[in-house]
Order: structure tokens, then C-alpha cells, then sequence
């Protein structure tokens, strides 16, 4: 069983030293557990976070122990009435080639409906986070002008869909000019802005000329504190993520500008996604629904390799290498 294992704790950007490629002999899964095969594993900027000796919402990963991941699997045996050899399940379980599970925490899912990562993506976990950030946190009303960064990302690209089929003005703030052609071309994004071409401030002068209703933040810093000097009355500034401090060795930069939130009596809200798990089926048969009726498109950066090719997958996220959900795909 070829596993990716913590070998040490990164100091800023990811190394390769700081993982241990090891290989252990694969285990019968033994009485009420099942054993299967890993088909798709979801690389999520979270992960960074994970791997920090920290307090946070989950414990870091442990030294020497397998990376901590979400993924498909496919059940290869099984000693678990609930889990039949052919069953695909979603959960935590891990960079490495094979699983055992008790079945705690997962999920089975159906390839006749979905592309199984779809489930990591649109389906899964940073889908939830695009719906219940946007419309349980952001409150979000039909005619809002919404703003969300890392736009061309997994959890951006829904959340621009999800405003626009709310009737919404919406504006996707992302890297680089192809990127941004797809916001607006495919994604049906009222405007996009390159960050790294534009000056994001005046570009939201631009378009955003009444102001800004719902901030969605996927990155935090600079791009942050463009957003608060440009809110609506009574805004709602959603903290979802803040990649672009994920790697500091310092503190994390945080907005300067925060005294916005008084003048225009907004709010600012982070959330993790897991405190609404009880409503993940409500969630993913209105995204399903959506997809169907060609009123969301799923992004999806699908790199085909094996285990071993998961640290050098996962810096792309960290350098705007992936456009939508970015996935190992070990099939
Ligand atoms: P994405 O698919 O959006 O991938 C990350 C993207 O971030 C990159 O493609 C890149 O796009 C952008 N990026 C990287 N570095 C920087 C930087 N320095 N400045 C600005 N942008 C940068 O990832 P996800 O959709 O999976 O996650 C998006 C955010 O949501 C993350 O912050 C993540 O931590 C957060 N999250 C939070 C959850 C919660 O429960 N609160 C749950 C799930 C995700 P570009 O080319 O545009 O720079």
C-alpha cells in the first residue's frame, strides 16, 4: 500500500522533503470493516493549514502519519453489511492506494449520476462551502451585487454560479487572463478582474459602482482589503479562506481597513463548512438539480497519477495552476 506520509512540518511553501513516500503491506479489512481502492483523492488549500502544530478546527496531521485527505474509493472487500466490493464511498481517507474503513463518516456515492469527482468537487465539500457560505453566511438577497475571489477556483466558480442563478450582479476576482475569460465567457460572471494585471481597487470602482453586498473571500490580504474599502450599506463580508497567507512565516496580514465594517454597518463572518454537515443532502440535490438543468457548470482540473504524485499536485493550488476543483485521479 504506497502511502504519502507528514515527514516533517513545512516552514512557508510545501517541500518536497517534507513528505516520505513509503510502501506497507495491505491489510484484510478484518470484521465490520471494508477495504477498497482509491480512484480520485481531492487536494485542498485546507491542507496547508493541516500541516501547521496549531490550534485550529482539526487537529495537524501528525508526524509519520499518512496525509490526511478526502477521497473515492472503490470497496474491493468487505466484512461490512453496510458495503458491498463495487460500492464507491466518499471520506477522509488518506493519501495512500488502499483503505480500511468501519464506514464511519463516509458516504457511498453513485457513478450513474455523477462523475465520481464530482463528489469531491460541485457534490462535495467545497461545493457545501460555495452554498451554505453564500447563501446561509452571506444572506444573500436576488439583485445583491456579489464580489468572490479566487473565482476561477473549486469553491469561487460556485459561488458566482450559485449568486447568478439568485439574480445577482456578479464579479469574480481571479489570476491571469484566461481564467478570467472563463469567468465571464463560460461561467456567465457579469465581469471579471485579473489581480495580477489590474489595479483590483479601481476595478472595483468600476464594477462595482453602488458598492459591494456580499464579499466572498477565498484569499484574504491585499485582495481583502480592496473589498472592504469598496461595501454597500449593510454588507456582509464572508471568510471563507485566505490562500494568499496560507504559506506566511509570519503572521497572517490582516485588513487594515476593517474600520469599513462600522461606516457601512457591515458584517464580517467566517464558518467551516463541516458545522453543516446535517444539511449536506439539502445542499447537494439543489447543486445536482442545478447541474442538470445546465445552470451550473463544473470546473474540474483532473491530474491523472499515482500517490506519489500528490505533493507536486498539491502546489499548484498554492501557484493558481488549477482552474475549478483540482483532483489526483489514480484510475
Ligand atoms: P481553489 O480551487 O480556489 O484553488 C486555489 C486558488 O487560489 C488557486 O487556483 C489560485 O487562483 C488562488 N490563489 C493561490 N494563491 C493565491 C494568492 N497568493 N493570492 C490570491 N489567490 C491565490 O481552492 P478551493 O476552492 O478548494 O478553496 C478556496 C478557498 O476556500 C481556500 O481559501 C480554502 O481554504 C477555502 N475553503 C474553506 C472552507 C471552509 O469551511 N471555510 C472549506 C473549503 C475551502 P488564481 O490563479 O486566481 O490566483
Amino acid at each position: 500500500n504506497r502511502q504519502i506520509r507528514l515527514a516533517r512540518r513545512p516552514v512557508g511553501e510545501l517541500q518536497p522533503e517534507d513528505w516520505a513516500h513509503v510502501t506497507e503491506p495491505a491489510e484484510a479489512p478484518g470484521e465490520g470493516r471494508f477495504a477498497g481502492r482509491t480512484r480520485y483523492i481531492s487536494l485542498d488549500p485546507a491542507m496547508r493549514g493541516w500541516l501547521d502544530d496549531r490550534p485550529s478546527y482539526l487537529p495537524p496531521v501528525g508526524l509519520g502519519e499518512v496525509m490526511r485527505a478526502g477521497s473515492v474509493i472503490e470497496v474491493t472487500e468487505s466484512d461490512h453489511p453496510g458495503f458491498r466490493p463495487g460500492d464507491h464511498v466518499v471520506g477522509t481517507f488518506g493519501v495512500q492506494e488502499y483503505v480500511i474503513s468501519d464506514g464511519r463518516g463516509t458516504l457511498k456515492v453513485d457513478p450513474a449520476r455523477a462523475p465520481l469527482s464530482t463528489y469531491l468537487g460541485a457534490l462535495g465539500m467545497p461545493g457545501m462551502t460555495a452554498y451554505f457560505g453564500l447563501l446561509d453566511v452571506g444572506a444573500l438577497k436576488e439583485g445583491e451585487t456579489v464580489v468572490v475571489s479566487g473565482a476561477a477556483g473549486a469553491v469561487g466558480s460556485l459561488v458566482g454560479q450559485i449568486a447568478k442563478i439568485k439574480g445577482c450582479r456578479v464579479i469574480g476576482i481571479a489570476g491571469g487572463p484566461d481564467k478570467c475569460a472563463v469567468l465571464t465567457d463560460e461561467l456567465g460572471f457579469d465581469a471579471a478582474i485579473d489581480y495580477r494585471a489590474e489595479d483590483v481597487r479601481k476595478a472595483l470602482r468600476t464594477h462595482a459602482p453602488d458598492g459591494i453586498d456580499v464579499y466572498f473571500d477565498n484569499v484574504g490580504g491585499e485582495i481583502l482589503e480592496a473589498a472592504l474599502g469598496r461595501l454597500a450599506m449593510r454588507a456582509r463580508v464572508v471568510i471563507c479562506g485566505a490562500i494568499s497567507q496560507y504559506n506566511n512565516e509570519t503572521a497572517v496580514h490582516g485588513p487594515a481597513n476593517y474600520l469599513s465594517l462600522l461606516v457601512r454597518r457591515a458584517r464580517m463572518e467566517g464558518f467551516v463548512v463541516f458545522d453543516y454537515s446535517a444539511r449536506y443532502g439539502e445542499a447537494a440535490r439543489e447543486i445536482a438539480g442545478w447541474i442538470a438543468e445546465g445552470r451550473i457548470k463544473v470546473l474540474e482540473h483532473v491530474v491523472k497519477g499515482g500517490v506519489d504524485d500528490f505533493p507536486a499536485t498539491l502546489g499548484m493550488l498554492f501557484r493558481g495552476e488549477n482552474t475549478g476543483k483540482l483532483v489526483l485521479d489514480l484510475t
